[in-house]
C-alpha cells in the first residue's frame, strides 16, 4: 500500500466559486429604523466546518434562489408549468428546479432578447433588437415576465427557451466583519432592491433572497472573493480615511474591527452619509463606542435629507480639506466604498480639488498627486 495515502485522514475540501460552501445564516436584522425609505439587512453567516478565512476588504459571493412569486408569474405567462426540461448536460429536470436556482428571470439582455425573438418567431421584436437604444429603453425595469406578456412564448420547446436564458450568477457583497472580532463568522450589509415597474412589484434577486428567503438556521451557497487592492496598510501606525455612504460602510466596519483587535495606533477617520440621521445611521452604536474608546478619531456625517438642501459625503470632505490634506501628507490611506455611478466620481473630484487647493498645485500637479496615491495603493476604491 502506498504510504502517502491514509484512508483515515479526512480529505481536505477547498471551497470556491465553483464549489461553494453551504453556510448557515446565524442572524439577520434591518439596520434602518421605522419610517425609513430603505431596508438594509445586517446578516451574520457561520463559517463553521468550512476551513475558510478572509481579510477585511474582501467580498463574499452569495448564490441566491429566484423568489417564488417571480417563478409563479413566469410559469403562468410562459404556460410551462409542470414540464420537464433538459438543461446543460442534464435531461428530464422538473422545470421548477431549473427556475429556482439556475436561470436569471430578471435580467433581459440584448443578446438573449434577439435569441428569443428568433426562437419564438417574433420578427417585429427581432427587427427592434437591432436598435441598441430601443433595447436599453425597453429592457430597463422589465423582466422575462414582462417580455412574455408583450411577446408570448410560441414555436419552441421549453428546453430551447430555458436554454437561452442567462445563468443565475452569484452576487458579491463587501465583507462587514473581521475574523478577529467574530471568529468563524462573516457579516454583510445588504441594501434590499425593491421597485415598481410595469404594473408589478420587482425585487433584486440576491438582496431580497437575503432579506426575505434566507431564514436564520438555513443554509445557502457562498464563496470568498479576494480583493487585494482594498486592504488596510500593513503598518498599523498609518492613518486611514474611510468614505462609505450607504452600504459603502460595510468594509469600514471590518477595517475598524481589525484595527481595534490589532491595537493599531494609526488614526481613523470615517465619513458616512445616507438620507436621515434618525433612521439611516447604519451601525451608529458601533461608531459611538469606537469614538468613546478612542479607536475612531473622527466621524463626519452627511444626511442628505435632514435639511432643505442636500449634503453629501463629498461636501463634508471639502469642508475638512485642510485636515484631509494634512492626514494625506502624514501618509494616510484614503478609501472609498459604495455607489460607483455618482458618489465615487464626486468624491474623486473632491479629493482632486482638496489636493490642488491645500497643496497649492495646478490641475496637472494635483492629478499626478492623486495618481501617485493610487499607485501606492493609498487611494483605493471598492465601488459598484
Ligand atoms: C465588489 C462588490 C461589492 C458589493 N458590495 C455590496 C454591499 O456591501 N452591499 C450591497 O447591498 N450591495 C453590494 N454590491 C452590489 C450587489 O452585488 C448586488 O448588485 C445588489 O445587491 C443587487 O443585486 P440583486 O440580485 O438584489 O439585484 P438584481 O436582481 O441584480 O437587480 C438589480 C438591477 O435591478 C434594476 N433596478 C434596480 N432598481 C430599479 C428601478 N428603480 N427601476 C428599474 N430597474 C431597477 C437595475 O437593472 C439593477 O441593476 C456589491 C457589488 C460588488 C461588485
Amino acid at each position: 500500500m502506498d504510504s502517502s495515502t491514509n484512508e483515515s485522514e479526512p480529505s481536505i475540501v477547498t471551497y470556491d466559486k465553483s464549489n461553494p460552501f453551504s453556510a448557515v445564516l446565524l442572524k439577520k436584522f434591518d439596520l434602518n429604523g421605522t419610517g425609513s425609505a430603505k431596508e438594509t439587512i445586517h446578516a451574520e453567516i457561520s463559517l463553521d466546518g468550512s476551513g475558510l478565512d478572509y481579510e477585511p476588504g474582501d467580498a463574499l459571493g452569495v448564490f441566491a434562489e429566484n423568489a417564488p412569486d417571480l417563478i409563479e408569474a413566469f410559469l403562468q405567462e410562459s404556460e410551462l408549468d409542470g414540464q420537464k426540461v433538459s438543461h446543460g448536460d442534464e435531461i428530464d429536470l422538473p422545470i421548477l428546479d431549473v427556475l429556482k436556482t439556475r436561470v436569471d428571470l430578471r435580467v433581459v439582455t440584448k443578446l438573449v432578447l434577439s435569441k428569443y425573438a428568433k426562437l419564438s418567431g417574433h420578427d417585429d421584436l427581432l427587427e427592434k433588437t437591432a436598435d441598441r437604444e430601443w433595447v436599453s429603453e425597453y429592457t430597463w425595469g422589465r423582466d422575462w415576465v414582462d417580455v412574455l406578456k408583450d411577446y408570448p412564448l410560441t414555436g419552441c420547446s421549453a428546453s430551447d427557451f430555458i436554454g437561452i436564458l442567462r445563468p443565475l450568477s452569484p452576487r458579491l457583497y463587501s465583507i462587514a466583519s473581521s475574523l478577529k472580532a467574530h471568529p468563524n463568522e462573516v457579516h454583510l450589509t445588504v441594501a434590499s432592491v425593491r421597485y415598481e415597474a410595469f404594473g408589478r412589484s420587482k425585487k433584486g434577486v440576491c438582496s431580497t433572497f437575503i432579506a426575505d428567503m434566507w431564514d436564520e438556521g438555513e443554509k445557502a451557497p457562498i464563496y470568498f472573493h479576494n480583493n487585494k487592492n482594498f486592504k488596510l496598510p500593513k503598518d498599523g501606525s498609518l492613518p486611514v480615511i474611510m468614505v462609505g455612504p450607504g452600504t459603502g460602510i460595510a468594509p469600514f466596519r471590518a477595517f475598524l474591527e481589525e484595527r481595534a483587535a490589532d491595537g493599531s495606533s494609526g488614526k481613523n477617520w470615517l465619513f458616512f452619509g445616507d438620507q436621515h440621521a434618525a433612521t439611516d445611521y447604519l451601525y451608529q452604536s458601533d461608531w459611538e463606542t469606537y469614538q468613546k474608546n478612542g479607536v475612531l478619531d473622527r466621524v463626519d456625517l452627511a444626511f442628505s435629507r435632514d435639511q432643505d438642501f442636500k449634503i453629501y459625503v463629498q461636501d463634508r470632505l471639502r469642508e475638512n480639506a485642510k485636515d484631509i490634506y494634512a492626514w494625506l501628507e502624514e501618509g494616510a490611506y484614503f478609501y472609498v466604498c459604495g455607489d460607483a455611478s455618482r458618489m465615487a466620481k464626486d468624491v474623486h473630484q473632491a479629493l482632486h480639488d482638496i489636493v490642488a487647493e491645500q497643496g497649492g498645485m495646478n490641475e496637472d500637479e494635483a492629478a499626478a498627486y492623486v495618481k501617485a496615491l493610487q499607485k501606492e495603493k493609498r487611494y483605493a476604491r471598492d465601488v459598484y
